[in-house]
């Protein structure tokens, strides 16, 4: 499978008044065609930071200091601001949390996505305005001449998502990053979102980058999932392997603290002890204060990524055999 995202070594910093928070720290993922993967973890661990430097969109304080972001073989890393905005809309979109901060609440639904189309596509008003009508319907919006010309204030939350799902892939992206595109939303409205994001993935063959807390959504859509903690990813396996035989000890936490019903109400319980303050990480690994598992070497020093198998990665010193030869 060809990648379409190859993210290397990847840190991402914020410079802030209480010193440099390092947000990202060597993270290296590959996205192939046509993929789902999903980045899981508690809020605070990376995940949207991750996914914001793909974008550039990180802001005034934060920065990519070092590692590559390689989209279809282009350095992202490299792009002038003109050529990355030009990425963002014809190649790669976004979709967030709460879609009213990313609509803009004085224009209609439909002159909102219709000037998108536009502004990257040589085609006539009338046919920009076809093409929304075609999407809205595609995400099941019922109405969608109404809404088409609504203002975003005027729907409802779920409608919303499915708006600014209508106009992340109105370009037909090759890529959709969705973060937490579920989390604001009630249970029913968001079995249908992921339903939705489930024909985009078989009807278009998108390729998505899935960015959530909540391990149910994980399992009814991803291929792949990529667990972070504390800046850095922990383990990578597919779907089935992560869920049946998760290795590493964070991961063990989430799926155990993960409600076997799923509901918004119910979230994720954490795991005993909190996500680390990144400006004073523990030593060693970095989940070791809440780890059931620790030992000495793990207080003292960063296991590294050992390869389990093709598709499957983790770093925990259960896992590596030279802490074994070494007390063997
Ligand atoms: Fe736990 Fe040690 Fe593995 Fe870290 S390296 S997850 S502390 S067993
Ligand atoms: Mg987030």
């Amino acid at each position: 499978q060809q990648a379409l995202l190859k993210v290397e070594h990847l840190k991402t910093c914020f410079f802030t008044d209480h010193g440099v928070v390092t947000s990202v720290d060597d993270v290296s993922f590959t996205v192939g065609r046509g993929e789902t993967v999903a980045i899981v973890g508690e809020s605070g661990c990376g995940k949207s930071v991750t996914s914001l430097s793909i974008m550039g969109l990180l802001g005034a304080s934060g920065k990519v200091v070092s590692g590559r972001i390689e989209f279809e073989g282009t350095d992202l890393l490299k792009l002038s601001k003109k050529d990355m905005r030009r990425i963002r809309g014809n190649n790669v979109a976004m979709i967030f949390q709460e879609p009213l901060t990313s609509l803009n609440p004085v224009f209609t639904v439909g002159y909102q996505i219709r000037e998108t189309i536009l502004i990257h596509e040589a085609i006539g008003k009338d046919a920009a305005k076809q093409r929304v009508i075609e999407l809205l319907k595609q995400v099941g919006i019922p109405h969608p001449d109404r809404v088409y010309h609504s203002f975003p204030h005027a729907l409802s939350g779920g409608m919303r998502q499915r708006v600014m799902i209508a106009m992340a892939i109105a370009c037909r992206p090759k890529l959709i990053i969705a973060d937490e595109p579920t989390t604001a939303l009630d249970v029913t409205i968001q079995a249908q979102i992921l339903n939705i994001l489930k024909s985009l993935k078989e009807l278009n063959d998108t390729t998505i980058l899935l960015i959530t807390h909540d391990l149910g959504v994980v399992a009814e859509v991803a291929d792949r999932v990529m667990v972070m903690y504390a800046g850095q990813i922990v383990e990578q396996a597919d779907v089935m392997t992560l869920f049946a035989a998760p290795k590493h000890p964070y991961t063990r936490g989430l799926l155990n603290s993960t409600p076997k019903i799923h509901k918004l109400s119910e979230q994720l319980e954490s795991i005993e002890g909190s996500v680390p303050n990144p400006l004073r990480l523990p030593s060693g690994c970095r989940f070791h204060p809440r780890c059931p598992n620790a030992t000495d070497i793990c207080r003292q020093i960063p296991p590294r990524t050992t390869r389990l198998s093709a598709r499957e990665e983790v770093a925990c010193w259960l896992y590596d055999e030279v802490k074994e030869a070494a007390s063997g």
